[in-house]
């Protein structure tokens, strides 16, 4: 009898929307990843693009649109679309798991996929077959929520569902440098350094201790972008994170992507 194989939980880096456009290295990388993994029956994806009050909320939705929530970008992006299927079956499990571990989950038959969730699922399945729940960000929020969250999901891996985190380990949009830089700012790449060094120890979830790391005021203004991190990391179920890809955007935008155990 083969092996199981399970879904090493994603967090994926999602960068500028532009990146749907121009995905160069990050996009041929997820491409690459996909074809690498194992057979996947559906995706439930937490992206930094949806928070929500009063706990959990789940696209139930049999196909849920494309949201273009983004202003300022050429018109080809608005055109653009991911039309992959929802799965109610699958977010009912989801919230039967987050339930039993004591977070109450709403249905939500009306959201759409918005950019956090759709411009790195189509890189990764861009025939937009694989059903897709979104699970939103609940407020207020803090790691060891998410991250207890994430355990509780942590069975879907056996059941050939991939988890996927959506966000930015660095991600501050006021600092952005226009001058053509390739490379992180200093207190970036401490940052991003920092938080790899615990990601990848024995000890993963020390990294939840993130607020004394050094330029994490500057690296993580606001935690959207970060919190999707700690669902993945509590799906991935103690496994240390190695990294699929690392890049930079304009000097404050990690593309950073990871995989848990
Ligand atoms: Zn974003």
């Amino acid at each position: 009898m083969d092996a199981p194989r399970f879904q090493a939980p994603l967090f994926l880096a999602h960068g500028s929307p532009m990146l749907a456009l121009e995905g160069g290295a990050w996009g041929a990388r997820l491409s690459a990843l996909a074809a690498s993994l194992p057979p996947v029956r559906a995706v439930v994806v937490c992206s930094a693009h949806w928070e929500t009050s009063g706990g959990f909320r789940i696209t139930t939705g049999a196909q849920p649109q494309t949201l273009h929530d983004f202003g300022g970008f050429p018109a080809d992006l608005f055109g653009l679309d991911y039309p992959a299927p929802g799965d109610p079956a699958l977010a009912a499990r989801v919230a039967e798991l987050l339930g039993q571990a004591g977070e109450p989950v709403r249905p939500d038959p009306d959201r759409g996929f918005d950019h956090g969730a759709w411009v790195p699922l189509r890189r990764l399945f861009p025939e937009a077959r694989v059903p897709v729940v979104q699970l939103s960000l609940p407020r207020p929020r803090d790691p060891r929520r998410l991250w207890a969250a994430g355990r509780a999901l942590a069975p879907l891996r056996e059941e050939c569902v991939l988890l996927i985190g959506s966000g930015g380990l660095v991600h501050n949009l006021g600092l952005l440098d226009w001058g053509g830089t390739t490379g992180p700012q200093p207190w970036a790449e401490a940052f991003e350094g920092w938080l790899l060094e615990r990601l990848a120890s024995e000890q993963p979830a020390s990294a939840m201790g993130w607020a004394d790391a050094p330029g994490a005021a500057l690296s993580a203004p606001t935690t959207e972008h970060l919190d999707p991190l700690w669902l993945a990391l509590g799906a991935g179920d103690g496994g240390r994170a190695r990294t699929v890809f690392e890049g930079w955007q304009l000097g404050s935008l990690s593309l950073r992507c990871l995989a848990f155990g």
